[in-house]
Parts: C-alpha cells; sequence; structure tokens
C-alpha cells in the first residue's frame, strides 16, 4: 500500500491536503510531494448508512491530525483507538490510517 502523500509548498514549508492551488500563508503556486507523517486519531465516528448503498457495512472513520498542521478525515481499522498513532495509506484512491506498531 502506499502512504498518502502532502503537497508541501517549496517557498514557506506550510503543508496542505488535498492539494492547493495557491499557498494559503505565502500565496506561492509550487508544491513539493512529500510522505504525509504519522497522525493521531483525535475522533471517530461510524458510518453507519450509506445512502444508495444497501448492502452498506457500518464503517469507522477517524480525524487525523499530523504534526504538519494539516488534519483529515480517513477510513480507519476496527481496532484503531482515540489517541492511537497512525500512519496513512491511500487504499483504492481513499485516505485509511493503519495502526503504526
Ligand atoms: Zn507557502
Amino acid at each position: 500500500m502506499e502512504k498518502l502523500q502532502f503537497y508541501r509548498c517549496n517557498r514557506c514549508n506550510k503543508c496542505t491536503f488535498p492539494k492547493k492551488f495557491i499557498c494559503s500563508k505565502c500565496g506561492n503556486t509550487v508544491f513539493n510531494l512529500i510522505d504525509a507523517p504519522e497522525g493521531q486519531v483525535k475522533e471517530i465516528s461510524v458510518i453507519r448508512h450509506m445512502l444508495g448503498h444497501k448492502d452498506w457495512h457500518p464503517r469507522k472513520i477517524a480525524n487525523i491530525q499530523t504534526n504538519t498542521g494539516v488534519s483529515l478525515t480517513v477510513g480507519i481499522d476496527d481496532d484503531i483507538q482515540v489517541g492511537d498513532i497512525v500512519n496513512i495509506y491511500i487504499n483504492d484512491g481513499a485516505p485509511v490510517g493503519k495502526n503504526k506498531y
């Protein structure tokens, strides 16, 4: 599985995800791709129903805060708890959090 990548401004190093066309801090338009750093699980929710999906299985999503200032919502495995440190990967085009150990 591939790691999720963040976009880092090549002038002021501010990280963004998803990609913006203009850096919100310095107005630069050139970004470098970096591997997303690990993040901490701040909040967990369960999606029990999804419109249009009759055979939907409940799945967990988590709000992850990284040390770059970027926070994002990702799918997670059932064994992940609030406070866990996770790495963020891309699975079928969607970000997922996996336990570090
Ligand atoms: Zn910038």
